[in-house]
């Protein structure tokens, strides 16, 4: 019996498949988790394909991951065995440095440790990531999850959720405010329900006009059709606060010149290619901001996670068997899918 079964891809020019290896017994410190559902995020593909470079493969991606707590270390005392729990984009960080110190591990200045792909300090090599059966990871970095959401919903949190969340709490969003969330995918739609559940009045930028209704569903008080220059122009210098998912170059200008006095746009897709640089005197006339943000630290990720559970927040998702992986992304890469699969890993079976 391998000590642990996944999904990896051999190459960048290969589909995923069946792959066995190694996970470390847990230490004092560690929390070994019995995975019961891992999301399918778009970087998962882009590392997967070597994109963005620097993938050691084997790769086995996953981050977005829920699970129950098999064994635990001597030292740990926040789980214990049966206790559900997540795991998102890290699993450990310096500790020491400025932004480790305040909580900010996202932004560790000696490089956080990902869940997959990161130097693996226990085993040598990387660290494979949550399409397999279990994982250990240190305490620290382990994530509580209430029982109370259902649970292949709640594994997006962990990194849409919380990609989202950490700029709109960063920014000060709440109720009275006017905020734009730019593009209904993964990232977006969970940007609209946790915009609406903090109160703000929220408008909703798509190219689509088949998204109008799904954007209203999801908490959207208004949704714009980008490319309609007559109501975009209906929203200048109204917005607080504008939260900017598109992972595709685009017209920033277009969006900026949205933004009321103090305003600031955050962006959090990746472009594979640059955005035109936006016109420094559209920022200067209104003191507006052009900014961007990564994930989030483990304590705020918690904060999101309990945010959640208070307001019933869950990602909407489509469940895939492990299997279906190398079609599922084959489907994101067209968008088809609202808004997020999420693989079952009771479908994960040895070989
Ligand atoms: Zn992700
Ligand atoms: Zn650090």
């Amino acid at each position: 019996m391998p000590q642990a079964i996944g999904y990896a891809a051999q190459a960048a020019d290969k589909d995923l498949e069946y792959f066995e290896f190694e996970r470390r017994d847990p230490t004092a410190e560690d929390v070994e988790i019995e995975i019961a559902y891992c999301g399918v995020c778009h970087s998962d593909l882009h590392q997967a394909r070597n994109e963005w470079g620097g993938t050691v493969f084997p790769c086995v991606p996953g981050h977005e991951i829920v699970g129950k707590v098999t064994r635990v270390g001597d030292k740990v005392s926040k789980f214990k065995v049966g206790d559900t729990v997540g795991v998102g984009c890290m699993v450990d960080a310096c500790g020491h440095c400025h932004s480790c110190d305040e909580g900010h591990e996202q932004y560790c200045e000696n490089g956080f440790v990902g869940t997959y792909n990161g130097e693996d300090k226990h085993l040598g090599g990387v660290t494979f990531g949550g399409y397999s059966n279990r994982i250990t990871v240190k305490e620290s970095f382990v994530l509580s999850v209430s029982e109370g959401l259902d649970l292949a919903g709640v594994a997006p949190l962990l990194c849409a959720g919380i990609t989202t969340y950490s700029p709109l709490r960063h920014w000060g969003v709440t109720k009275g405010h006017k905020v734009g969330v730019v593009g209904l995918g993964g990232l977006g739609h969970m940007a609209v329900k946790l915009a609406a559940a903090m109160g703000a009045e929220v408008v909703l930028f798509t190219t689509s006009p088949g998204k109008v209704e799904d954007g209203k569903r999801l908490g959207a008080d208004h949704v714009v059709i980008s490319k309609d220059e007559e109501q975009m122009k209906a929203w200048t210098n109204q917005l607080d606060f504008i939260l900017n998912t598109v992972a595709a170059p685009h017209d920033l200008d277009a969006y900026l010149s949205l933004l009321r006095l103090n305003g600031t746009m955050c962006l959090v897709g990746v472009p594979a290619e640059h955005h035109p640089s936006p016109a420094v005197f559209n920022l200067i006339a209104k003191r507006r901001s052009l900014a961007g943000s990564l994930i989030g630290g483990i304590a705020e990720t918690q904060e999101m996670l309990d945010f959640c559970a208070e307001h019933g927040i869950t990602s909407d998702i489509e469940m895939i068997a492990m299997d279906d992986i190398n079609e599922a992304y084959e489907r994101m890469l067209k968008s088809d899918v609202k808004y997020r699969f999420v693989i079952d890993m009771a479908t994960l079976k040895q070989k």
